[in-house]
């Protein structure tokens, strides 16, 4: 049986087949290959390995065939030419900084982004004289603005967590071309299940593969997803050269995490639809953020440019910092960890875990404010998340 080419087949037929190779020993499931060298047939095989006139296995830091099964099922599903898996999703954002920019290089950033992402440009990149302008992520005119003959790339994550704020990628990627620059989005909250940002003018798509792709929060790993000759030139030599590789083992739960993720992320948004609409109606809170709610300012944009809403939904509690904390202590059931992307339900106060490290100021603009909740609504029962949210709530 041939491999048929999968770009023509549906999402999630492309999760579930595409990217496996079988072995001799016609495996059903993808089997894993935990080597860290290779063997040739002769000194003039490996000569030829090495100088790249023959394509194959050289050493795992660059050449894995579990690896390589992730890499090809996540491009696939992205509709992109090539996929490099990294060791975490920050270490796929660094692969993108290290190949693309040199010193004296500016970079546009949306200011609603992961806060180690900020930080990497802020801390990070900023020892190697690259300097960053950040910029309200809705704010069309400001990325304008913001933008220098020196820009290499735009970074932005839509929609942003903990908000769900959007911005229309099909705009921003004509307006990063139209200044000789690229567009890069982190596509972690909607992952190609939902929205496809390549398909829609960006240039490279970022992953933390930690969240949804594995989808029950086992391994971290990273990806960095686009053109084959973008990533052939620029990024791939990041990895070859520095390191941050993605273990055939985590690989391995990531390929099989991608057989599930259509189904999980359905579930995911019609969860937290359910329970956003819900939390609409609690007299404890003041304001909530999720972007499938029709009254949310950028419903139609959402509709749009993604087939789904996500499974993060944010609220403010009415009371403030002392208020929100007594809803996560009054939960039996949901987890109170920092994580999202889990088939458990997460619970979060932003500003004094995952937002801890930004200045008042910056979580000010970003609209972070101390009575804001998070919820990674999971896959368990809906009426069961909100039972566990009332009893939160019946603490006040
Ligand atoms: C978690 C996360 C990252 C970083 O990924 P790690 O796998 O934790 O390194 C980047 N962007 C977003 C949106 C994330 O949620």
């Amino acid at each position: 049986m041939s491999n048929p080419d999968w770009t023509s087949y549906s999402i999630e037929t492309q999760g579930v087949r595409a990217g496996q190779h079988r072995t001799p020993e016609a495996e059903h499931s993808d089997a894993i290959f935990p080597t860290s060298s290779y063997v040739f047939s002769s000194a003039e095989e490996a000569a030829d390995r090495f100088s790249g006139k023959t394509p194959g296995n050289i050493y795992s830091r660059f050449t894995n065939p579990t690896v390589r099964a992730f890499e090809q099922r996540l491009a696939i599903m992205e509709g992109a030419e090539r996929a490099m898996a990294t060791a975490s999703g920050m270490a796929a954002i660094n692969c993108v900084c290290m190949g693309l920019l040199r010193s004296g290089d500016h970079v546009v950033c949306s200011q609603s982004v992961f806060g180690n992402s900020a930080l990497m440009f802020k801390n990070i990149m900023a020892k190697f004289d690259v300097t960053t302008t950040f910029v309200k992520l809705d704010d069309m005119a400001q990325w304008q603005q913001a933008l220098q003959p020196n820009t290499r790339f735009l970074f932005v994550e839509t929609p942003s967590n903990p908000l769900g704020t959007l911005v229309d990628i099909r705009k921003l990627a004509d307006l990063a071309h139209a200044n000789g620059s690229l567009l890069v989005v982190d596509n972690v909250y909607c992952t190609p299940a939902l929205q496809k940002p390549l398909s829609l003018g960006a240039d490279l798509v970022v992953h933390s593969a930690t969240k949804y792709l594995d989808g029950q929060g086992r391994c971290i790993g990273g990806a960095v997803v686009g053109s084959d000759e973008l990533i052939e030139k620029e990024i791939y030599p990041i990895l070859r050269t520095c390191g941050p590789t993605m273990s055939p083992f985590n690989a391995w739960v990531f390929h099989k995490g991608l057989e599930t993720l259509s189904l999980r992320m359905e579930k995911h948004c019609q969860n937290a639809l359910d329970v956003a609409q819900w939390l609409e109606q609690q007299p404890a809170v003041d304001n909530v953020y999720y972007t499938g709610l029709s009254s949310h300012p950028q419903h139609e944009l959402a509709k749009q440019q993604q087939t789904g809403f996500g499974g993060i939904v944010s609220f403010d509690v009415k009371g403030g910092q002392a208020n929100a904390w007594k809803v996560i202590d009054g939960t039996q059931m949901i987890s109170i960890t920092a994580n999202l992307g889990d088939v458990k339900t997460m619970i979060t106060h932003p500003t004094t875990t995952t937002h801890g490290r930004l200045t008042e100021e910056e979580r000010s603009k970003a609209g972070i404010g101390d009575s804001l909740l998070r919820l990674a609504v999971g896959l368990e029962n809906v009426e069961d998340i909100k039972a566990d949210l009332a009893r939160g709530f019946a603490s006040l």
